[in-house]
């Protein structure tokens, strides 16, 4: 396909994706008819209440008073010396209530399920991120929410479980195949499917069927608003570059979203785990191919029988074995580089951070800081901003184990 640049973007978010839900050849919604009825109650929901004075003004309040918005840009000085080369600032999305960006989309779900009428919010979760911050949605809403969470996942991530289930939500077991995420996205969308007329299905990224990946970047893109303006308040100027970890895609489409048509680099960091062999890394974009899975079309990590393939990353919000539709987009028409981070760089960077700025940030985070880090020192001057979408504290107790305090990191 023909290379875009930033001057073909000015009206990128109003008219992508299509109706259908189509960002070029990817997304769309491929789905049960019983599940289509469902989703399309939800789009055109969105479509009409979504851009209501009342819709934003509830949210602008909420984004302020309960999450505590905006979360500041932070310019890393000790960081970007040590490192050498350009400045690095951070868009600190750690500071959003619940630590991370997750709590902005799922906000924005309970709050169009409030408009629409439903008393309940469901959804899966694998690490857990998502579930805690939909559970938070839901008491703050005061609405019902079950949560469906393969068996091995609730034995593994016992401290989001208990969270999850503080705050009032419902964890379900699931106890089929694998027992993980895979099984989980099934048994939660045929929940939904039956449960509809009382319930909505909140997805946790810019993934799945339309109008999903729409939704879910639209109320991301307030990191990348708000972080424009700050960036400029600081500086004067736009960042030269901005980089962002690539899970599904939520928290790096809400912060590229504000640059697409800005004369910005941009760069999307997936998880390259231990290495590029099969089952050994996620990063879908840059060793996958495009097919349908979870109910859209886009650049998946597939194996030999076309299913989704096993994927590995020391970061477990970054462990998905596909990129939501707008970044295959986005990819095959140049406007955003992919480039890969490996468990190695990635933990060296959350070191650095730790050190030399007193963050402790994600280990999904730690990708986008290290990839800045590297981009900063080729650059020589300029500016690199990051988006830092979560702090460390829930992965604390693992790299302690694994890493201890990261003596032998020569920083
Ligand atoms: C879930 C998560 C991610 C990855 O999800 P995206 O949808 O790609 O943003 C990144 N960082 C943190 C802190 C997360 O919790």
């Amino acid at each position: 396909m023909e290379k875009m640049t930033y001057k073909d973007f000015t009206l990128h978010t109003k008219t992508m994706p299509d109706r259908n839900g189509f960002f070029g050849q990817y997304g769309g919604s491929f789905v049960s008819p019983e599940l289509a009825v469902a989703l399309s109650e939800i789009d055109h929901a969105y479509q009409t209440i979504c851009h209501s004075s009342q819709f934003i003004n509830e949210l602008r309040r909420i984004r302020k008073e309960f999450q505590g918005r905006p979360t500041p840009v932070y310019h890393c000085e000790r960081l970007s010396k040590m490192n050498g080369g350009a400045q690095i600032y951070l868009k600190r999305e750690d500071l959003n209530h619940t630590g991370a960006h997750k709590l902005n989309h799922c906000m924005g779900e309970g709050l169009l399920a409030k408009f629409m009428g439903k008393t309940k919010l469901i959804a899966e979760t694998g690490a857990g991120q998502h579930g805690v911050a939909l559970a938070t949605a839901a008491a703050y809403f005061g609405m019902e929410c079950d949560i469906y969470m393969g068996e091995v996942d609730i034995a593994k991530q016992a401290p989001n479980v208990a969270r999850m289930r503080m705050l009032g939500t419902r964890v379900v077991p699931v106890s089929h195949g694998l027992k993980t995420l895979k099984e989980a996205v099934d048994a939660a969308f045929e929940a939904y499917t039956k449960e509809y007329k009382n319930a909505i299905y909140c997805i946790g990224s810019t993934l799945g069927p339309h109008p999903f990946p729409l939704m879910v970047r639209d109320f991301q893109s307030v990191v990348g608003i708000e972080a424009k303006d700050q960036f400029r308040e600081m500086t004067g100027l736009l960042p030269d570059a901005v980089v962002a970890c690539v899970g599904g895609g939520s928290n790096s489409l809400g912060m590229f979203s504000a640059f697409l048509d800005e004369p910005v680099k941009i760069y999307g960091v997936e998880p390259l785990g231990k290495g590029p062999s099969y089952g050994d890394h996620a990063a879908s974009i840059a060793y996958g191919k495009e097919g349908i899975m979870h109910g859209f079309n886009s650049i998946m990590l597939a194996d030999e029988n076309g299913d989704p393939a096993a994927v590995y990353s020391i970061a477990s919000g970054l462990d998905y074995p596909a990129a939501g539709p707008e970044h295959a987009y986005l990819h095959s028409v140049g406007r955003v580089d992919y480039k890969t981070i490996t468990d190695d760089e990635a933990m060296r960077a959350f070191y650095a951070l730790c050190r030399y700025e007193g963050i402790i940030p994600a280990l999904e985070s730690s990708h986008a800081v290290a990839y800045g880090m590297q981009l900063a020192k080729e650059m020589q001057t300029g500016t690199v901003l990051v988006n830092l979408s979560g702090r460390g504290d829930k992965d604390l107790d693992y790299i302690a184990e694994k890493y201890g305090y990261g003596e032998e990191y020569n920083l």
